[in-house]
């Protein structure tokens, strides 16, 4: 039998851990942190009211086939371990003039839209088989057997302008058009430097679905922890691994951060050198907040734009700083848990706003900023509404996850290079070193990360058969 050491416990990790447990290697997987999940992590917090719960981490889940797949290859149901219910509308916009518009049919079935859309099945159609789906390394022979069914579509991949410019030659609406723009960031990359390749992740949301498992996002690692140890996974939690070249182990699987991993493990490799040179992806500063009064205009996904969205990406990968007037993503699940995830007449808000990573900045009174941009959208939130607050900054992004400077994604997807040719997931010159997670291919993301699980476990069964 062989063995594996699989260094981190977040969906990359756990995937890879139950596939190669499935296919009849010794897994043990080391996990810094008390518990499996990584950045899709959660907290409570006790409170006079109550309790509440949290995701810290994603809230929403697209793609459920993936997951599903997983399953089934370890010969499970999904539906018996996890309930997703559909978030629909999957989100809602506002703007300072008043304007709401709701992430449902009604905006999926707009007539620019739907030609947008149609554009990207293309893409989609194309990357998926050929790229999202298969390992980097035969990426050429995919590509040869890809040619002629898709060849209409090839086109598209040479990138003659940004996401943001494709949303304009295609959305007249100006207001839909910043929708779609700020899909660029569920990878931590800016509208107007990302590739018009990224247009799949509306497509992907509007045919896939947007999805909340019942209990929170934390269920799902918990319960792929649960299937690896069903198949003979060991988990070694509190167990930060700091020489991943001797691991008493035949192969060693890295989950963490990659850059990191170069930066920090492998410092001999000149990779090291290289990885770190592109733009990193943003980072976050969140707010958790126990809130004592229900507003029954937000659903659980909510969204205040900025009124000046292009100087908001310009404050984030040219001037790297907090944003002065930034988008606002407010996340309340307990709107799809009632009674579940915040006390009677409470809601738990999830506040986020995309920030630079790398920085040292001064984070006092942002969330000042915050409260009063959203008074502009006639949310008001005071001191005595909230009942407990967690900040989570760049740094702690940093410490909890080992993630490089606290971005959440690698890089930042703001080139060929970068966008299409992620980190490799094998090391350079160590045939016993792989990589997997939101940090290498394909990317980042819950859905992408449960691939690049799936991907790593199928090249080391190539190049090390049991
Ligand atoms: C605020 C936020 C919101 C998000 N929203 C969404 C969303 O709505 N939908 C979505 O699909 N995705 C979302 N994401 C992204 C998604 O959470 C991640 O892309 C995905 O969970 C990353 O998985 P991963 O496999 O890369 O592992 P990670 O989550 O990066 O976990 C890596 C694990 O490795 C451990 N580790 C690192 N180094 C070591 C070491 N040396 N020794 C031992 N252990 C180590 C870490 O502690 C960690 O547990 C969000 C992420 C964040 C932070």
């Amino acid at each position: 039998m062989k063995s594996v050491a699989i260094v981190g416990a977040g969906i990359g990790g756990l995937s890879s851990a139950a596939r190669l447990a499935r296919m009849g290697y010794k897994v043990d997987v080391y996990e810094k942190n008390e518990c499996a999940g990584g950045k899709a992590s959660e907290k409570r917090s006790k409170t006079s009211a109550g309790t509440f719960r949290w995701d810290c981490g994603p809230s929403l889940v697209t793609m459920p086939h993936i997951l599903r797949d997983l399953f089934s290859f370890c010969g499970e149901q999904l539906e018996e371990h996890l309930v997703l219910k559909p978030l629909d509308p999957a989100c809602r916009y506002f703007w300072t003039d008043g304007t709401v518009i709701d992430e449902d049919e009604t905006l999926w079935k707009h007539p620019d839209v739907l030609a947008y859309l149609e554009y990207a099945k293309g893409l989609y159609e194309t990357s998926a088989p050929l790229y999202l789906e298969k390992a980097p390394r035969d990426w050429w022979k995919n590509l040869a057997q890809g040619l002629f069914s898709n060849i209409q579509h090839l086109p598209k991949f040479i990138p003659t302008q940004s996401l943001a410019g494709l949303n304009r030659s295609f959305l007249g609406d100006p207001y839909i058009c910043q929708i779609f723009d700020r899909f660029a960031t569920y990878n931590g990359s800016s509208p107007f430097k990302t590739l018009s390749t990224f247009s799949i992740i509306p497509y992907i949301e509007s045919t896939f679905g947007a999805w909340y498992p019942q209990g929170g996002v934390a269920r799902i690692p918990c319960e792929i922890e649960k299937l690896a140890r069903k198949e003979g996974a060991t988990f070694h939690f509190n167990t930060e691994i700091t020489d991943l070249c001797n691991l008493n182990a035949d192969i060693t699987l890295c989950n963490g951060d990659i850059i990191t991993a170069y930066r920090t493990w492998l410092p001999e490799c000149s990779t090291g050198k290289d990885i770190a040179e592109y733009d990193l992806s943003s980072s976050g500063y969140v707010m958790l907040l126990a809130v004592k009064k229900k507003f029954e205009r937000l659903l659980h996904h909510n969204i205040f734009f900025s009124d000046h969205y292009g100087r908001e990406f310009d404050d984030l990968f040219n001037n790297r700083s907090l944003p002065s007037e930034p988008t606002i993503y407010i996340a309340v699940t307990s709107k799809s848990a009632p009674g579940g995830d915040a006390p009677e007449g409470c809601e738990n808000w999830f506040v986020m706003v995309n920030s630079p990573a790398a920085i040292p900045f001064h984070t006092e009174d942002y969330d000042e900023v915050i409260f009063r941009r959203l008074e502009k959208f006639g949310i008001h939130l005071t001191q005595n509404d909230i009942l407990d607050r967690e900040i989570i900054t760049p740094a702690d992004f940093s410490k909890r996850h080992n993630a490089w400077q606290g971005s959440l994604y690698g890089w930042a997807s703001h080139s060929v290079p970068t966008a299409l040719f992620r980190p490799s997931m094998q090391h350079p010159y160590r045939q016993d070193l792989y990589f997997t997670g939101g940090t290498t291919h394909p990317g980042g993301g819950i859905p992408l990360a449960l691939l690049s699980g799936k991907i790593a476990s199928e090249i080391i069964r190539e190049d090390f058969p049991v």
